[in-house]
């Protein structure tokens, strides 16, 4: 984003204009977070705004200042149209392509609003007038702070917005310990506690909230892990039926696949979720070290995001797709191996 990009949107927002904010679909911690602290900044700057989300998100994130004034695309398709439709100004957050909206996809690509992206996913497309994209950043949170310090106005970030960007700065690094971390953002974190971050209550209400059921989902998601040590590789299945049994909500399998890549010498790992009423199997990929997962998702799967922490899809059956799986690491032992 340059100094006349800048320059260009502080002039825009000079006057009242009509905004929405989107997630992508599915939307995470960082999704929401960063939606809804860009929503309560330009509240501030007296501007008339609207987040509108793909679909649901988890109950773990159903705490978040304003997060009851977010509407939902998928079941109130006309009236977000119809925002939509009407925008002077569309904030993409958090994706960088409008097909990671799910069925929001048209009526983003149709719509005349100025875009405005800000997002840390690799390979962008070119849909916005101005575009913030940095895949170093640790998440679009802390890219939001960096906008609200671009347009000098790190003054009114209160406790509603600092807790919004606690969110999804520590949802996306892990709790501070990706690689992605940086002394910026842990001096991030520091200036959102002293705006009135709550920090201890925000890892609370994230990761202390957990049904007996999430628990025991889990722990089938656990007996099933396997190994394939020559590929230093580790993956996870999780059938339709087996969350069925627990009673299975959205988010119940969020960091699941994080204790696949916890194993001592394991560099990849891999959580494969059976959706039939998708009929897809959902992939989930995470690395350690230079191994790109967002290549392999890409190469193989439908997928993308970023080298250590991807997306995916497939269309085969449970066990097609595992054979699929297992069949392509070999041709990646050497990139598997080497440090
Ligand atoms: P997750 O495995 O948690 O769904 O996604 C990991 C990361 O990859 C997130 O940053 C997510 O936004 C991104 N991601 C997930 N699925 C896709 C996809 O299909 N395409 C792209 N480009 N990114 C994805
Ligand atoms: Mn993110």
């Amino acid at each position: 984003m340059t100094k006349e990009d800048i320059t260009s949107i502080k002039q825009l927002l000079s006057t009242k204009k009509k905004i929405v904010i989107v997630p992508h679909k599915n939307p995470d911690g960082d999704a929401i977070g960063s939606t809804l602290g860009l929503y309560h900044f330009l509240l501030k700057n007296n501007q008339d705004v609207q987040v509108i989300s793909p679909n649901d998100y988890p109950h773990f994130l159903k705490w978040i200042p304003g997060e009851n004034t977010i509407l939902k695309h998928d079941t109130d398709t006309d009236n977000c149209n119809a925002l939509i439709n009407n925008a002077d100004i569309i904030f993409t957050l958090d994706f960088n392509a409008f097909h990671r909206t799910g069925n929001m996809e048209s009526v983003l690509a149709n719509s005349s609003a100025l875009k405005i992206m800000i997002d840390h996913h690799q390979a962008p497309d070119d849909y916005a007038t101005y575009t913030f994209s940095d895949v170093s950043m640790s998440s679009t949170c802390e890219m939001v702070y960096h906008f609200i310090a671009m347009l000098d106005q790190t003054k009114n970030i209160d406790q509603t917005i600092a807790t919004c960007l606690y969110v999804g700065i520590m949802t996306d690094t892990g709790s501070f310990r990706f690689r992605s971390t940086t002394s910026t953002t842990h001096r991030i974190i520091a200036e959102l506690i002293d705006k009135g971050a709550d920090n201890n209550a925000i890892h609370n209400n994230v990761y202390d909230t957990n049904s007996y059921n999430r628990l025991q989902l889990l722990g089938c998601a656990l007996s099933n892990l396997k190994i394939i040590p020559e590929s230093r590789t580790a993956y996870i299945t999780l059938t339709q039926n087996e969350l069925n049994k627990f009673d299975y909500k959205k988010g119940d399998t969020e960091g699941v696949v994080n204790y696949a890549l916890s194993l001592n010498n394991i560099i990849f790992a891999a959580i494969f979720i059976e959706d039939r009423q998708e009929g897809i199997i959902k992939i989930s990929l995470r690395s350690k070290g230079t191994f790109s997962v967002n290549e392999f998702s890409r190469s193989h799967f439908n997928g993308g995001g970023h080298n250590n922490a991807a997306g995916g899809r497939s269309e085969l059956s449970m066990r097609k797709t595992i054979e699929k799986f297992i069949g392509i690491l070999p041709s990646y032992n050497k990139a598997l191996n080497n440090d």
